[in-house]
C-alpha cells in the first residue's frame, strides 16, 4: 500500500476522550474510530490486524479440529427464556422488538443458539464429540463501556461450544482448547498466562482465563516462576508455613502505646518491624455474632477467603464499635488476640511468629514478647490474606510473582446448564436417552489488539508483535519529489518487495523526513527501510528495527535479501 494514496491521518495529539494507552495509539494511529459510546469503526490499517488474529485463531481451531460455522447476531427471546438468562441476564443485554412486536436479543453470547442447534442435529452419541466455533460480533450494553475496543458494547469474539456424552470426553476437549489458546497466544507473539478462577495448587480444570501481561490490565494476577502456576490474586492460596514458630526468647510485657492505634503507629513508638506485630480484624459473623480475624501487621486481609470462612457473615463487613468492645472489652485499634469472646482465625503467616506485639484489649496498650502455646493458645489456622510477591507458589515449585492481566481468552466447563433447561439430549450406547455435556470457549478478538499494544509500545508508539503487524516492512524515501534517484529506486524496490510476498507500506507522501520518521514508528511497523539521496550515493540503504535506537546501513545491491533475513528473525 502507498501511504499516498491513503487519506486517513494520524493524530499529533492524544485525544482528550482515551484514558489508556491503547486506546489513544489506535486512535492516533487511525486504527479505529469512535461512533458512539463503545461503538467503533476499525478502518483500514485496524482491519488488517484484525485479520491477522482472526487468522491465526481460524487456524488454531481448524487444527484442533472445532468446525466453523456462523450464528445470527440477532436472537429470538423464546431461546432466552428457555435458559432463564432472559430473567437472569440484567440490563447488559439489549431487547428489541420487530414489526410484529416480537422479542429478540442482540446475542451478547450465542450458549442459547447454538443448544438449539444442538437439540435439533445432534441425535446420537455416535455424532460426539463436536466443537463448533465462529468468529462474530457480540454486543454488551456495558454499564461503563471504555478503553476503546477494550471494553466496547460491540465487539468481536471467537465463541466454541462443544458437547459431549460423558465427563472424560468434555475434559479431554477442555485440555485441547486450553493448548489451542496457549498456541494462539503464543503464535501472536504476546507474553500471556492461563490463570485458574479457582484457588486449588491442583485442578483449574472447570475454568480457566487467559491474561495477557500489561502494567495497565484490569485483573492483578500472580503466577509461580518455576512452574505454569498462575492465578487471581484474590483466588490465590498461601501455604501453611513449614517450620513451627522459632521458641519464645522475650518476656511477655505491656507496653504504653498512647494514641497509636495502627500497625504502623504502634511498629515506630516501639521500634519494631510491622512484621513482628499482629493486628485483629473483628468482623461481622452470622446471627450478630463476631468473628476476629489476625493477620500479621504487614499483610492484608483477602475478603474472598474471609467471607468463605464457616460463620462469618457475607459480604464481608467490619463488627460496630459496640461489637468491638462487646468482646474485647476495648476499642478498635487495642484489640489483641488473649480472652476475646467470640471465635478467633489466625493466618498462617501469623501463626508462625514468635516473640510478637500485638493489642493489650485496653486503651493505648500493648503486648510484646508474646508467644503462641506460652502467652495464648494457637486459635484456628486458616489461610487469611492476600498473596504477596514472594510467597512460595501453591503449586509446591518456584515464588510467586505478581502481576497485571487483561482477560483475552475464556474456557469454560459448563456441563448441563443449558442441555437441561433447553432439553438438548442425545441416545448414549445402551439407548438411554441422556442430556448433552456442554463446554464454551471464548476470545475477544478484538480486545486481543488492544491487549497487544498495551502490551507493546514505547513513548513514540505501537510496537507490533510482527505475526500481527499491518504490513512488517515501511519503506520511507527522503524527499522522493527533490530525487529521482530515490524516487527510482524506491520504487523499484516497492515493487519487488511486493512480488516476493512481503508486507509493504511505501511512504511515497511529499512531506517533512521527521513527519514520515515519527509515522513510522507510530504505526508500530516492524522493519523501517530508509531510502536517502546521501545513502544512495555510496550505494547504501538504511534500515531499523522497530524496538531498536539506531539504524545501520546495508547495500542496496542485496536489499532483498537483507530484509528477507531481518523478516525471519
Ligand atoms: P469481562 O470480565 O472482561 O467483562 P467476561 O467474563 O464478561 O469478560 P466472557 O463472557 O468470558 O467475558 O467473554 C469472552 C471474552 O470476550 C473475554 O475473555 C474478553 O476477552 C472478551 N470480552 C468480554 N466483554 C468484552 C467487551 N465488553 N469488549 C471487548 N471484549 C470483551
Ligand atoms: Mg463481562
Amino acid at each position: 500500500m502507498r501511504l499516498s494514496q491513503y487519506p486517513i491521518n494520524t493524530l499529533k495529539e492524544t485525544p482528550a476522550e482515551a484514558e489508556i494507552l491503547s486506546h489513544q495509539l489506535m486512535l492516533r494511529a487511525g486504527l479505529i474510530r469512535r461512533l458512539a459510546a463503545g461503538l467503533y469503526s476499525w478502518l483500514p490499517f485496524g482491519l488488517r490486524v484484525l485479520h491477522k488474529v482472526e487468522h491465526i485463531i481460524r487456524e488454531e481451531m481448524d487444527r484442533a479440529g472445532a468446525l466453523e460455522l456462523v450464528m445470527p447476531v440477532v436472537q429470538p427471546a423464546e431461546l432466552w427464556q428457555e435458559s432463564q438468562r432472559w430473567r437472569e441476564y440484567g440490563p447488559e443485554l439489549l431487547r428489541l422488538k420487530d414489526r410484529h412486536e416480537r422479542d429478540f436479543v442482540l446475542g451478547p453470547t450465542h450458549e442459547e443458539v447454538i443448544t438449539d442447534i444442538a437439540r435439533r442435529e445432534l441425535k446420537s452419541y455416535r455424532q460426539l464429540p463436536v466443537n463448533f466455533y465462529q468468529i462474530q460480533t457480540k454486543f454488551r450494553d456495558e454499564v461503563r463501556p471504555r478503553f476503546g475496543v477494550m471494553r466496547a458494547r460491540e465487539f468481536i469474539m471467537k465463541d466454541a461450544y462443544s458437547f459431549h456424552l460423558d465427563e472424560a470426553s468434555l475434559g479431554a476437549t477442555y485440555r485441547v482448547m486450553a493448548e489451542t489458546y496457549t498456541r494462539i497466544f503464543t503464535r501472536m507473539g504476546l507474553s500471556f498466562r492461563a490463570v485458574r478462577a479457582d484457588s486449588g495448587a491442583i485442578g483449574g480444570d472447570v475454568s480457566q482465563e487467559f491474561h495477557v501481561l500489561a502494567a495497565s490490565g484490569e485483573d492483578a494476577i500472580v503466577f509461580s516462576d518455576a512452574d505454569d502456576y498462575a492465578a487471581n490474586l484474590e483466588a490465590a492460596a498461601t501455604l501453611p508455613e513449614s517450620a513451627p514458630p522459632a521458641a519464645p526468647r522475650e518476656p511477655l510485657r505491656r507496653v504504653s502505646t498512647p494514641g497509636a492505634r495502627t500497625i504502623a503507629d504502634v511498629a515506630a513508638l516501639l521500634g519494631v518491624a510491622p512484621t513482628r506485630c499482629l493486628k485483629t480484624l473483628l468482623v461481622a459473623g452470622e446471627r450478630d455474632a463476631v468473628i476476629a480475624l489476625v493477620l500479621r501487621g504487614d499483610h492484608e486481609l483477602n475478603a474472598v477467603k474471609a467471607q468463605k470462612l464457616p460463620g462469618v457473615a457475607s459480604p464481608l463487613r467490619m463488627a460496630s464499635a459496640a461489637q468491638v468492645q462487646a468482646v474485647s472489652g476495648t476499642e478498635p485499634g487495642y484489640v489483641g488476640v488473649q480472652d476475646l469472646r467470640c471465635p478467633v482465625y489466625a493466618d498462617y503467616a501469623a501463626l508462625a511468629l514468635a516473640d510478637f506485639v500485638c493489642g493489650a484489649n485496653e486503651k493505648d496498650l500493648h503486648l510484646s514478647g508474646v508467644n503462641w502455646g506460652r502467652d495464648v493458645p494457637p486459635p484456628t489456622a486458616a489461610d487469611l490474606r492476600k498473596v504477596v510477591a514472594g510467597d512460595p507458589s501453591p503449586s509446591g515449585r518456584g515464588r510467586l510473582q505478581l502481576a497485571r492481566g487483561i482477560e483475552v481468552g475464556h474456557i469454560f466447563q459448563l456441563g448441563r446448564k443449558y442441555s437441561e433447561p433447553m432439553n438438548a439430549r442425545v441416545l448414549d450406547e445402551a439407548g438411554r436417552d441422556v442430556p448433552l455435556l456442554m463446554g464454551c470457549y471464548g476470545i475477544g478478538v478484538t480486545r486481543v489488539v488492544a491487549a497487544a499494544i498495551e502490551q507493546n509500545h514505547d513513548e513514540r508508539g505501537i510496537i507490533w508483535p510482527a505475526p500481527i503487524a499491518p504490513f512488517q516492512v515501511i519503506l520511507v524515501p527522503l524527499n522522493l519529489a527533490k530525487s529521482a534517484r530515490v524516487r527510482e529506486v524506491s520504487e523499484r524496490l516497492y515493487t519487488e518487495l511486493l512480488a516476493a510476498g512481503i508486507e509493504v507500506l511505501c511512504d511515497d507522501r511529499d512531506v517533512r523526513p521527521g513527519v514520515k520518521f515519527a509515522d513510522a514508528e507510530l504505526l508500530g511497523i516492524p522493519h523501517r527501510v530508509v531510502v536517502a539521496e546521501r545513502g544512495l550515493e555510496g550505494g547504501q540503504l538504511e534500515y531499523r528495527q522497530r524496538r531498536e535506537t539506531t539504524s545501520r546501513e546495508f547495500p542496496l545491491a542485496e536489499a532483498l535479501g537483507f530484509i528477507r533475513t531481518r523478516l525471519q528473525t
